[in-house]
């Protein structure tokens, strides 16, 4: 059935039509979902949300999300029937692994393409959403959780390997935190060390007018796309 969908996506998307596509859109998660639920669940978990709640369950893309290859939230307003569910997918990790790996486990399952990554996340999700339509709350690393993902979908963990902007950083160019490192902001040059890596690095660069620090130095900070830094 996993098959099934991945070669449904491939046929129905216009976006996601190869194992490594390059474009997605919130859509293509939302047809991902329907067909895992058709498939897995013969649709009762739509039917479900439509017929306990006013609101459907939306999809969304998450370009800040790092190191989570996704989330569901619930979200109480009021009365019970006004909750709101979302999935929202990582799109980092799942684009950056796949430039420079062939592949890498979610769920404690070997994908070899972004496609296979994004189904092993999307199941994941799936199970939390479950959880949270009947129980109210939902936890990953317990017995339950671990169960139903791993009896619908064969997954053995819950995580992902994934690689963080942090892990790429270090593969491709290096760099970790902690590091000294250059780069130039128009045409000067300027030397810090690396404090934080996210989608960008944060860079502290020594400056007696910055933010005194609790090493007695004072720092201003910089956020610098990874690829302007050099090691020092
Ligand atoms: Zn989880």
């Amino acid at each position: 059935m996993q098959r099934e969908i991945y070669e449904h996506m491939l046929l129905n998307s216009s976006n996601v039509n190869s194992g490594n596509f390059d474009v997605i859109s919130a859509a293509d998660l939302g047809t991902l979902f329907q067909v895992t639920d058709e498939l897995f669940f013969g649709g009762v978990i739509t039917r479900f949300v439509e017929a306990n709640f006013n609101k459907p369950l939306t999809f969304r893309l998450s370009t800040r999300m790092t190191t989570a290859g996704g989330t569901t939230t619930m979200t109480s307003p009021g009365p019970r029937r006004d909750t709101e569910f979302e999935i929202a997918i990582a799109t980092t990790p799942l684009f950056g692994t796949f430039q420079i790996e062939s592949q890498a486990k979610v769920g404690g399952v070997v994908c070899h393409t972004r496609l296979e990554a994004l189904q092993r996340i999307m199941e994941h999700e799936v199970i939390h959403l479950v959880e949270l339509l009947a129980t109210d709350d939902s936890n990953c690393q317990a017995k339950r959780f671990r169960n139903w993902v791993g009896s619908y979908f064969g997954h053995r963990e819950s995580n992902h390997q994934l690689l963080t902007p942090r892990d790429i950083a270090r593969k491709q160019m290096g760099i970790r935190c902690g590091d000294a490192v250059t780069f130039r902001i128009k045409g000067d040059r300027y030397l810090g060390t690396v404090n934080r890596i996210t989608k960008r690095a944060t860079v502290l660069v020594k400056d007696p007018a910055g933010t005194p620090y609790t090493d007695g130095e004072r720092y201003a900070k910089f956020y610098v796309p990874l690829k302007m830094l050099k090691r020092a």
